[in-house]
């Protein structure tokens, strides 16, 4: 079983499409949340995905669009883009994002788009914060979004102590999934933040017990023009073509 694990859409439909057709074959996908929110496709981004086989996760910006969140917790630019996603979201979109749920468990994995502790608005950037969500979870490894940077924590344990650590990421490289805790993130398809403008997912091989992380370009002046023809902000539609 083969499974596309992505997350933070972010309705950039050019980007959703590249990762799909750089996929290759798989038997579902698990989506870590945030599929709108920022980008000028969610009506098409959540009809793609509601094609395929999968499972999602509900995220900040899927809440903040459906009016669940204050958007003053938001910063200006990403109410104005939740503002316009507002207006924009079709009815079965609406009703597509008002039926996630915020934690779903798969067997082995636990599937939140924050963190397992606060599963709509921490981020775990930190090892500390990883630490922490270890102990809000019970199954071996969890899959979180949110940050949009690919990233690894495992729980270390030995006879005094447990503790962090961050491993590093490598692309194309298949990671064991072993004895030891994991909390994984795939980084983000719609909007990266790690200085890479590629969207970047996971291929989960259940049989295998790896997963190997992926990037792929995908035409960024493709999504920025449709941001602009949308007139969203500027400074969104920059970053793109920078990954922060
Ligand atoms: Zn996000």
């Amino acid at each position: 079983m083969r499974i596309l694990v992505l997350s933070d859409i972010h309705a950039n439909l050019p980007a959703l499409e590249a990762v799909l057709k750089d996929a290759g074959t798989f038997d579902h996908i698990w989506c870590i949340g945030d599929v709108v929110g920022y980008g000028p496709h969610p009506n098409e981004c959540i009809a793609l995905l509601n094609s395929y086989d999968h499972l999602c996760v509900a995220g900040n910006h899927d809440w903040a669009v459906l009016g669940k969140l204050d958007l003053h917790d938001f910063n200006l630019d990403a109410r104005k883009a939740t503002l316009w996603t507002q207006k924009k979201l079709s009815e079965p979109a609406r009703e597509y994002l008002e039926k996630l749920q915020v934690r779903l468990q798969h067997d082995e994995f636990t599937i939140v788009h924050g963190s397992p502790r606060e599963p709509i608005w921490e981020y775990i950037l930190l090892t500390s914060t990883a630490t922490t969500s270890f102990s809000w979870f019970q199954t071996p490894y969890c899959f979180i979004g949110h940050t949009h940077s690919p990233a690894i924590f495992q729980e270390v344990t030995n006879d005094v102590s447990v503790s962090t650590r961050c491993l590093n990421i490598q692309f194309d490289e298949p990671v064991t999934l072993g004895d030891e805790r994991l909390i994984i993130n795939p980084g983000s398809v719609g909007q990266p933040r790690d200085g890479d403008a590629r969207a970047s997912y996971i291929m989960l091989d259940l049989e295998k017990r790896t997963f190997v992380y992926h990037r792929t370009v995908y035409p960024v002046s493709s999504t920025q023009a449709h941001m602009r023809d949308c007139h969203l902000p500027d400074r969104l539609i920059t970053r793109l073509a920078h990954g922060w």
